[in-house]
Protein backbone atom coordinates (compact mmCIF):
# COMPACT_ATOMS: atom_id res chain seq x y z
CA UNK A 1 0.00 0.00 0.00
CA UNK A 2 1.56 3.58 -0.36
CA UNK A 3 2.33 6.00 2.28
CA UNK A 4 0.11 8.75 2.94
CA UNK A 5 2.10 12.17 2.47
CA UNK A 6 2.36 13.71 5.77
CA UNK A 7 3.79 17.00 4.30
CA UNK A 8 3.14 17.87 0.50
CA UNK A 9 4.34 20.85 -0.88
CA UNK A 10 2.80 21.90 -4.15
CA UNK A 11 3.98 24.67 -6.43
CA UNK A 12 5.73 27.09 -3.72
CA UNK A 13 7.18 30.69 -4.43
CA UNK A 14 9.13 32.32 -2.37
CA UNK A 15 10.31 35.65 -2.60
CA UNK A 16 12.62 37.71 -0.41
CA UNK A 17 12.17 41.38 0.31
CA UNK A 18 9.34 41.72 -2.32
CA UNK A 19 12.31 41.59 -4.74
CA UNK A 20 14.51 38.19 -5.12
CA UNK A 21 12.19 35.07 -5.99
CA UNK A 22 14.62 32.09 -4.53
CA UNK A 23 11.92 29.58 -4.86
CA UNK A 24 9.77 29.03 -8.23
CA UNK A 25 7.03 26.58 -8.66
CA UNK A 26 8.77 23.54 -6.37
CA UNK A 27 6.64 20.75 -5.44
CA UNK A 28 7.71 17.61 -3.24
CA UNK A 29 6.32 14.88 -0.92
CA UNK A 30 7.24 13.31 2.10
CA UNK A 31 5.57 10.02 2.63
CA UNK A 32 4.66 9.54 6.51
CA UNK A 33 7.56 7.20 8.04
CA UNK A 34 10.03 8.00 5.15
CA UNK A 35 13.42 9.99 4.45
CA UNK A 36 13.44 11.84 1.29
CA UNK A 37 16.60 14.04 0.25
CA UNK A 38 16.58 17.55 -0.82
CA UNK A 39 19.42 17.89 -2.91
CA UNK A 40 21.44 20.85 -4.99
CA UNK A 41 24.48 23.16 -5.02
CA UNK A 42 25.08 26.10 -3.13
CA UNK A 43 22.27 28.69 -3.63
CA UNK A 44 19.54 26.07 -4.88
CA UNK A 45 17.07 27.31 -2.97
CA UNK A 46 17.10 24.26 -0.22
CA UNK A 47 17.36 26.09 3.07
CA UNK A 48 14.81 28.80 1.67
CA UNK A 49 12.44 25.68 0.76
CA UNK A 50 13.32 24.39 4.98
CA UNK A 51 12.42 28.20 6.06
CA UNK A 52 9.52 28.04 4.39
CA UNK A 53 7.76 24.90 5.82
CA UNK A 54 9.00 25.49 9.55
CA UNK A 55 7.52 29.22 9.36
CA UNK A 56 11.71 31.15 9.43
CA UNK A 57 11.07 33.08 6.98
CA UNK A 58 9.96 36.17 8.07
CA UNK A 59 13.63 37.13 9.82
CA UNK A 60 14.46 37.44 6.65
CA UNK A 61 11.90 39.58 5.18
CA UNK A 62 10.85 36.58 2.98
CA UNK A 63 7.24 35.31 2.55
CA UNK A 64 5.57 32.61 0.62
CA UNK A 65 3.72 34.47 -2.41
CA UNK A 66 2.12 31.53 -4.48
CA UNK A 67 1.75 27.54 -3.81
CA UNK A 68 0.84 25.46 -0.63
CA UNK A 69 2.27 23.66 2.20
CA UNK A 70 -0.02 21.35 3.38
CA UNK A 71 1.29 19.34 6.63
CA UNK A 72 -1.19 16.45 8.09
CA UNK A 73 -3.59 18.18 5.38
CA UNK A 74 -3.30 21.50 7.19
CA UNK A 75 -2.32 24.84 5.11
CA UNK A 76 0.80 25.84 7.05
CA UNK A 77 1.56 29.30 4.71
CA UNK A 78 3.36 31.67 6.60
CA UNK A 79 2.27 30.76 10.05
CA UNK A 80 4.80 31.24 12.84
CA UNK A 81 7.22 28.96 14.00
CA UNK A 82 6.00 28.00 17.04
CA UNK A 83 2.45 27.33 15.84
CA UNK A 84 4.30 24.92 12.92
CA UNK A 85 6.35 23.67 15.28
CA UNK A 86 3.72 22.73 18.16
CA UNK A 87 1.81 20.90 14.54
CA UNK A 88 4.89 18.32 14.77
CA UNK A 89 7.81 20.05 12.79
CA UNK A 90 11.28 20.89 13.60
CA UNK A 91 14.42 22.24 11.80
CA UNK A 92 17.60 21.54 12.62
CA UNK A 93 18.83 24.79 10.87
CA UNK A 94 22.14 24.90 8.88
CA UNK A 95 23.52 27.82 11.68
CA UNK A 96 22.67 28.98 15.07
CA UNK A 97 21.43 25.79 15.92
CA UNK A 98 22.58 25.26 19.53
CA UNK A 99 23.06 28.00 22.52
CA UNK A 100 26.95 28.25 22.53
CA UNK A 101 27.35 29.76 25.98
CA UNK A 102 25.46 27.29 27.81
CA UNK A 103 26.57 23.45 28.61
CA UNK A 104 25.31 20.66 27.04
CA UNK A 105 22.93 20.04 29.96
CA UNK A 106 21.44 23.26 29.41
CA UNK A 107 21.16 23.10 26.04
CA UNK A 108 19.00 20.00 26.25
CA UNK A 109 17.20 21.48 29.31
CA UNK A 110 15.71 24.15 27.38
CA UNK A 111 13.94 22.11 24.92
CA UNK A 112 12.78 19.63 27.56
CA UNK A 113 10.33 22.82 29.00
CA UNK A 114 9.25 23.57 25.53
CA UNK A 115 5.93 22.70 23.85
CA UNK A 116 5.55 19.15 21.92
CA UNK A 117 4.49 18.45 18.37
CA UNK A 118 3.19 15.58 19.29
CA UNK A 119 5.19 12.93 17.66
CA UNK A 120 6.38 9.58 18.82
CA UNK A 121 9.55 10.40 19.05
CA UNK A 122 9.03 11.65 22.54
CA UNK A 123 12.54 11.16 23.80
CA UNK A 124 13.56 11.64 27.50
CA UNK A 125 16.73 12.52 28.55
CA UNK A 126 18.15 9.32 29.35
CA UNK A 127 17.44 7.92 25.37
CA UNK A 128 19.33 11.30 24.62
CA UNK A 129 22.15 10.08 25.93
CA UNK A 130 21.32 6.02 24.91
CA UNK A 131 21.17 7.14 21.14
CA UNK A 132 24.33 9.96 21.55
CA UNK A 133 26.36 8.56 25.07
CA UNK A 134 28.88 11.00 24.10
CA UNK A 135 26.26 14.30 24.76
CA UNK A 136 26.28 12.63 28.39
CA UNK A 137 30.13 12.35 28.85
CA UNK A 138 30.30 16.21 27.23
CA UNK A 139 27.30 17.69 29.49
CA UNK A 140 28.68 19.41 31.69
CA UNK A 141 30.82 20.69 28.65
CA UNK A 142 29.81 24.47 27.29
CA UNK A 143 28.41 23.62 24.18
CA UNK A 144 30.49 26.08 21.83
CA UNK A 145 33.81 23.71 22.87
CA UNK A 146 32.06 21.11 21.06
CA UNK A 147 33.39 19.29 17.97
CA UNK A 148 31.52 19.92 14.71
CA UNK A 149 30.02 16.15 15.05
CA UNK A 150 28.90 16.81 18.88
CA UNK A 151 27.32 19.83 17.72
CA UNK A 152 25.22 18.08 15.14
CA UNK A 153 24.01 15.63 17.85
CA UNK A 154 23.24 17.88 20.32
CA UNK A 155 21.26 20.25 17.82
CA UNK A 156 19.53 16.94 16.56
CA UNK A 157 18.78 16.05 20.00
CA UNK A 158 17.23 19.32 21.08
CA UNK A 159 15.12 18.77 17.80
CA UNK A 160 14.24 15.05 18.94
CA UNK A 161 13.25 16.48 22.45
CA UNK A 162 10.51 18.64 21.01
CA UNK A 163 8.59 15.14 19.65
CA UNK A 164 8.32 16.07 16.11
CA UNK A 165 6.29 13.97 13.46
CA UNK A 166 8.39 15.50 10.88
CA UNK A 167 12.36 16.32 11.42
CA UNK A 168 13.91 18.22 8.88
CA UNK A 169 17.84 18.68 8.50
CA UNK A 170 20.16 21.33 6.57
CA UNK A 171 22.82 20.09 5.92
CA UNK A 172 24.04 17.54 8.85
CA UNK A 173 27.37 16.77 6.69
CA UNK A 174 28.84 20.39 6.75
CA UNK A 175 32.32 20.62 7.40
CA UNK A 176 32.27 16.99 8.72
CA UNK A 177 34.98 14.19 8.40
CA UNK A 178 33.36 11.22 6.34
CA UNK A 179 33.45 9.22 8.97
CA UNK A 180 30.94 11.31 11.39
CA UNK A 181 29.07 11.55 8.85
CA UNK A 182 28.32 8.38 8.00
CA UNK A 183 27.57 7.96 11.88
CA UNK A 184 25.11 10.66 11.57
CA UNK A 185 23.37 9.56 8.95
CA UNK A 186 23.17 5.95 10.22
CA UNK A 187 21.45 7.52 13.62
CA UNK A 188 18.98 9.11 11.33
CA UNK A 189 18.59 5.58 9.62
CA UNK A 190 17.80 4.23 13.07
CA UNK A 191 15.74 7.05 13.88
CA UNK A 192 13.04 6.67 11.21
CA UNK A 193 13.48 2.29 11.44
CA UNK A 194 12.29 2.56 15.57
CA UNK A 195 9.95 5.03 15.61
CA UNK A 196 8.70 5.89 12.10
CA UNK A 197 9.87 9.11 12.58
CA UNK A 198 9.13 11.18 8.97
CA UNK A 199 12.77 12.98 8.05
CA UNK A 200 13.63 15.75 5.40
CA UNK A 201 17.59 15.46 4.94
CA UNK A 202 18.69 18.75 3.07
CA UNK A 203 22.28 17.96 1.74
CA UNK A 204 25.23 19.52 -0.87
CA UNK A 205 26.46 15.67 0.32
CA UNK A 206 24.15 13.74 -2.39
CA UNK A 207 25.99 10.16 -1.51
CA UNK A 208 25.31 10.38 1.98
CA UNK A 209 21.87 11.78 1.65
CA UNK A 210 21.09 9.22 -0.26
CA UNK A 211 22.41 6.54 1.04
CA UNK A 212 19.83 6.58 3.92
CA UNK A 213 17.04 8.26 1.70
CA UNK A 214 14.50 6.23 -0.63
CA UNK A 215 13.62 9.41 -2.58
CA UNK A 216 15.33 12.92 -3.80
CA UNK A 217 14.94 15.87 -5.21
CA UNK A 218 17.22 17.97 -7.01
CA UNK A 219 17.10 21.67 -6.84
CA UNK A 220 19.02 23.94 -9.00
CA UNK A 221 18.21 28.04 -9.74
CA UNK A 222 14.88 27.70 -7.38
CA UNK A 223 13.31 25.12 -9.39
CA UNK A 224 13.06 21.47 -8.58
CA UNK A 225 15.05 20.05 -11.68
CA UNK A 226 14.73 15.85 -11.46
CA UNK A 227 13.57 13.63 -9.08
CA UNK A 228 13.57 9.72 -8.42
CA UNK A 229 14.29 7.15 -6.17
CA UNK A 230 17.66 7.24 -4.74
CA UNK A 231 18.45 4.15 -6.71
CA UNK A 232 17.58 6.02 -9.59
CA UNK A 233 19.63 8.85 -8.82
CA UNK A 234 22.51 6.95 -7.73
CA UNK A 235 22.83 5.51 -11.34
CA UNK A 236 21.62 8.14 -13.22
CA UNK A 237 24.91 9.18 -15.51
CA UNK A 238 24.31 13.46 -14.68
CA UNK A 239 23.74 13.11 -11.13
CA UNK A 240 26.90 10.67 -10.94
CA UNK A 241 28.64 13.33 -12.66
CA UNK A 242 27.69 16.31 -11.30
CA UNK A 243 26.37 15.65 -7.60
CA UNK A 244 28.31 12.66 -6.85
CA UNK A 245 31.75 13.01 -8.46
CA UNK A 246 32.02 9.89 -10.29
CA UNK A 247 32.09 9.49 -13.52
CA UNK A 248 33.39 6.95 -16.40
CA UNK A 249 34.55 10.05 -18.23
CA UNK A 250 37.07 10.53 -15.39
CA UNK A 251 35.53 13.83 -14.44
CA UNK A 252 36.48 13.33 -10.59
CA UNK A 253 33.79 16.53 -8.87
CA UNK A 254 31.42 19.21 -9.00
CA UNK A 255 34.22 21.44 -9.29
CA UNK A 256 36.10 20.01 -12.51
CA UNK A 257 32.43 20.10 -14.06
CA UNK A 258 30.86 22.97 -13.42
CA UNK A 259 32.45 25.39 -16.08
CA UNK A 260 30.57 23.07 -18.57
CA UNK A 261 27.73 21.76 -16.98
CA UNK A 262 26.59 24.64 -15.40
CA UNK A 263 23.79 25.85 -17.79
CA UNK A 264 22.46 22.24 -18.40
CA UNK A 265 19.24 21.72 -17.28
CA UNK A 266 18.13 17.82 -16.83
CA UNK A 267 14.97 18.72 -18.73
CA UNK A 268 17.01 19.74 -21.36
P1 LIG B 1 23.23 26.73 0.62
O1 LIG B 1 23.50 25.28 0.55
O2 LIG B 1 24.40 27.57 0.23
O3 LIG B 1 22.59 27.18 1.88
P2 LIG B 1 20.64 26.73 -0.61
O4 LIG B 1 20.34 25.76 -1.71
O5 LIG B 1 20.16 26.38 0.74
O6 LIG B 1 22.19 27.00 -0.57
P3 LIG B 1 19.32 29.24 -0.23
O7 LIG B 1 20.13 29.59 0.96
O8 LIG B 1 17.92 28.82 -0.03
O9 LIG B 1 20.06 28.12 -1.09
O10 LIG B 1 19.35 30.46 -1.25
C1 LIG B 1 18.54 30.50 -2.42
C2 LIG B 1 18.63 31.89 -3.04
O11 LIG B 1 18.03 32.84 -2.16
C3 LIG B 1 20.05 32.36 -3.29
O12 LIG B 1 20.08 33.03 -4.52
C4 LIG B 1 20.33 33.30 -2.16
O13 LIG B 1 21.20 34.31 -2.54
C5 LIG B 1 18.94 33.89 -1.88
N1 LIG B 1 18.84 34.26 -0.46
C6 LIG B 1 19.01 33.46 0.60
N2 LIG B 1 18.86 34.14 1.76
C7 LIG B 1 18.56 35.41 1.40
C8 LIG B 1 18.27 36.62 2.13
N3 LIG B 1 18.25 36.63 3.46
N4 LIG B 1 18.01 37.74 1.43
C9 LIG B 1 18.01 37.74 0.09
N5 LIG B 1 18.27 36.63 -0.66
C10 LIG B 1 18.54 35.49 -0.03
Amino acid sequence: MEKKPILEVTKLEVVYQSAIVAVQGVSLSVPENSIIALLGVNGAGKSTTLRAISGFLGIDDAEVTDGTIEFEGEILNNKKPHVISRKGVALVPEREKIFVTLTVRENLAACLSTQKGGGKTNLNLDMVHEFFPVLHERRNQVAGYLSGGERQMLALSMALLCAPKLLMVDELSLGLAPIVVEHLMERLLTLNKETGLAILVVEQNAAAALSIAEFGYIMENGHVVFSGTSDKLLNHEDVKEFYLGLSEKGVKSYRDVKQYRRTRRWWG
